[in-house]
């Protein structure tokens, strides 16, 4: 797989939108592994530098499935 932005060899994809970039446009985004709930409140298991490509705009919140409450 290449690059995104500039076609060189990519050394990894994406977590959010599976681009693949390589060494040098590759960027860390905090990424939401995990939703659950611990007593009344939700919590998030997050990894801090998951890879991101830096092309696409991943939501900063999860979206409501209000019919999983
Ligand atoms: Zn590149
Ligand atoms: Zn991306």
């Amino acid at each position: 797989m290449d690059c995104w932005h500039c076609r060189k060899t990519a050394v990894g994809t994406c977590r959010f939108c599976g681009r693949g970039v390589c060494e040098n446009h590759a960027q860390t985004q905090p990424y939401i592994l995990e939703l659950f709930k611990k007593r009344e409140t939700t919590q998030v298991l997050v990894v801090e530098d998951a890879l991101y490509c830096g092309a696409c705009t991943p939501r900063p919140d999860p979206l409501d499935l209000p019919e999983l409450d």
